[in-house]
C-alpha cells in the first residue's frame, strides 16, 4: 500500500514538475500541496458520498441474534417480526429467525448452528427438539453463549431438565413440584417456597400493572425508574422452577382484584448457566387481537432491548430513551418507534381538538425530564416558538404550546409571543401567556 501511494506521489510530482509551477506565486512546493490537498479532498468526498448512498456500509451491528420460533400456543407469526424489529432498531444486532417445522413435521431437520450467535431468543413453545439439536443449545449455553427467555417460552419443555435450569422459573405443561420450588417477593422479602402446593403458571385477565426493579444496580436496570406503569399484559404468577443462579430484577404485585396471588411475582430475571447469560421476561404477550399493547408498552421494548444486549454481551449501552414510563402511566409506541420532539412538535402543529392530545403530553414529559436543565429546556423552547412562528400551524396547536411556555418559557419566546396579540384568535391565549410570564422569575 505504502509504496503504491508512494509511486503514485512520485508520478504526480514528476508530472506536476514537467507540466508547470503554480501560476499564482511560481512556488512549486506550494503548488503540490493544493494539488495533493486537492486530491485528498476530492477523494473524501467520494468516500462520503459511497457511505451516505450505501447503508450496509454504516451497519455497525456488533451482535449477530436468532430467534427461534414456529410453534407455540401464542401468535407467535405476530411475535418474532416485533422481536426482531425491536433489536434492529438498537443498530446493535443483526437478527436472523430459525422456524421449527410445524407441530407434527419432522424435528429432527431443525438443526441451527446456535454457535454463530452472540444471543439466542426463544419464543418458541412447542415439541421437543431432537437430541442432537438439544445437546447443540446446552454446548452453546456452557460455552458462555446468551438466551433471551420471552413470555412463553417459559411454558416450553416441561420434562427438559436443564432447560428448566436456564429459565430458572417456569410454568404450565404439567409442571408442579417436582420442577422446584415457588420464587416470588412477599413483603419487599424474597420466598422461596417448596412446600405450598397449587398451579404452577397462572395468570388472570390481562391488565396495566406496577413493575417494581428489586436491584437498580445491574446494567439492565441502572437508570430506570424504580417503578413504572407496564402496559395491559397477563402477569404471569406461580411460576416453580430451580431457580438457581437466578437473580429477580423486578416484580409486580399480582393483585387479587384481577384474580391475582396477593404476591410480588418475578417479571425480569437474569441467570447463569455454564459461562452463559440469560435474560428472562415473562412480559410481552402477543395473541390473536390485532393490537399488542404488552409489547407496545416502552417498559417492555426497553427492557427486552437492554435484556438481550446483556445477555449478548454482558453489558449495557443503550441510553435509557426519554419515553420510558413511570409510576405516572403506561407509554405505548403504537408504531414501535421512539417519538421524537420533532415527531411531538410536527403532531401538535396540526392538532385540531377533535384529536389525541398524545404529543402534548409527549411534550410536557420531555419538558419535565429536563426542567433543571436550562439549555435542554432553552433548545425545547426554541423549537416550540418555531410552531408559533409557522403560518401553517393551527390555532389550537398554538393554543397548547402558549399553554405550556406560560410556565416554562424565557424572556426568548416573548416578541414571538406578543407578535401573537395581533391575531384574534389567539389574542387571549398569548396575553394569558405574558401575563403568566411576569410572575417570579428568573429569567
Ligand atoms: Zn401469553
Amino acid at each position: 500500500m505504502f509504496i503504491v501511494r508512494n509511486i503514485s506521489n512520485l508520478q504526480t510530482i514528476q508530472t506536476l514538475q514537467t507540466i508547470r509551477s503554480c501560476p499564482l506565486c511560481k512556488n512549486y512546493s506550494t503548488y503540490k500541496l493544493r494539488y495533493i490537498m486537492k486530491k485528498s479532498y476530492f477523494l473524501l468526498l467520494l468516500l462520503a458520498g459511497i457511505f451516505f448512498l450505501f447503508p450496509a456500509c454504516q451497519n455497525k451491528a456488533a451482535y449477530k441474534a436468532l430467534i427461534v420460533t414456529g410453534q407455540s400456543n401464542h401468535n407467535w407469526e405476530g411475535a418474532y417480526p416485533i422481536l426482531k424489529e425491536l433489536l434492529v432498531q438498537t443498530n446493535l444486532f443483526t437478527v436472523d429467525v430459525a422456524k421449527t417445522p410445524a407441530k407434527g413435521g419432522d424435528m429432527s431437520s431443525f438443526q441451527p448452528d446456535f454457535k454463530k450467535y452472540n444471543v439466542v431468543v426463544m419464543d418458541y413453545n412447542g415439541e421437543s427438539w431432537s437430541e442432537k439439536t438439544k445437546a447443540a443449545f446446552l454446548a452453546y449455553v456452557k460455552n458462555g453463549g446468551g438466551v433471551v427467555i420471552y413470555h412463553e417460552a417459559d411454558n416450553s419443555f416441561a420434562d427438559w431438565k436443564e432447560y428448566n435450569e436456564i429459565i430458572g422459573l417456569g410454568g404450565w405443561n404439567n409442571r408442579s413440584a417436582k420442577n422446584g420450588p415457588y420464587v416470588y417477593y412477599m413483603k419487599n422479602k424474597l420466598v422461596v417456597d417448596s412446600i405450598s402446593t397449587g398451579p404452577t403458571g397462572s395468570h388472570g385477565p390481562q391488565h396495566e400493572y406496577v413493575v417494581k426493579a428489586r436491584n437498580t444496580e445491574h446494567p439492565i436496570m441502572k437508570g430506570l425508574p424504580t417503578s413504572w406503569i407496564h402496559g395491559k399484559d397477563e402477569l404471569y404468577s406461580t411460576l416453580r422452577g430451580p431457580a438457581k443462579n437466578m437473580e429477580i430484577l423486578a416484580t409486580a404485585y399480582a393483585d387479587t382484584a384481577f384474580k391475582g396471588t396477593g404476591r410480588d411475582e418475578p417479571m425480569l430475571m437474569t441467570l447463569r448457566y455454564g459461562k452463559g447469560r440469560i435474560f428472562h421476561t415473562v412480559m410481552g404477550h402477543v395473541g390473536k387481537e390485532e393490537t399488542h399493547p404488552a409489547t407496545e408498552c416502552v417498559g417492555f421494548i426497553v427492557t427486552f432491548q437492554r435484556g438481550t444486549e446483556w445477555a449478548a454481551s454482558g453489558k449495557v449501552t443503550q441510553a435509557v430513551p426519554l419515553d420510558f414510563p413511570n409510576i405516572g402511566g403506561a407509554v405505548s409506541r403504537p408504531d414501535y418507534k421512539e417519538t421524537t420532539l420533532a415527531d411531538d412538535l410536527d403532531k401538535i402543529s396540526k392538532y385540531t381538538i377533535d384529536r389525541s392530545t398524545r404529543n402534548y403530553t409527549d411534550l410536557q414529559g420531555r419538558i419535565r425530564k429536563v426542567s433543571a436543565n436550562p439549555a435542554a429546556l432553552l433548545d425545547i423552547e426554541k423549537k416550540m416558538v418555531k410552531v408559533l412562528q409557522d403560518r401553517d400551524a393551527t390555532v389550537e396547536g398554538k393554543k397548547l404550546l402558549l399553554r405550556e411556555l406560560a410556565w416554562m418559557g424565557s424572556s426568548y419566546c416573548v416578541p414571538a409571543v406578543q407578535e401573537l396579540l395581533k391575531n384574534a384568535d389567539l389574542k387571549e391565549a398569548a396575553t394569558f401567556t405574558l401575563e403568566r410570564m411576569k410572575g417570579p422569575r428568573k429569567n
